[in-house]
């Protein structure tokens, strides 16, 4: 059984999973793909504060005193967290 040099995953738990030369899993330098990502962090608390405040208006304006957003990837695991 092989493991990855770095996070200790194990071969058989993913079937998807690939070992490179130096025995370091495909999550592991997919991970170490992000870190080079430069995120504006600035800006997505202002985008998120857009989508709030359409959120709550759009309860408003239903009558409705919602004042929370559940953020969901829409399947059917999904909707039983917010049912
Ligand atoms: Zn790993």
């Amino acid at each position: 059984m092989r493991y990855c040099a770095r996070c200790v995953y194990p071969e058989n738990t993913k079937p998807t999973i690939i070992f490179d030369e130096d025995g370091v899993c495909s999550g592991c330098r997919y991970h170490e793909s992000r870190k080079q990502v430069e995120v504006d962090w600035t800006e997505r608390e202002s985008l998120f504060s857009e989508i709030v405040e359409e959120a709550k208006k759009h309860a408003s304006d239903r009558g409705l005193s919602h004042d929370c957003i559940i953020p969901v990837s829409g399947g059917k695991d999904s909707h039983y967290q917010v049912g």
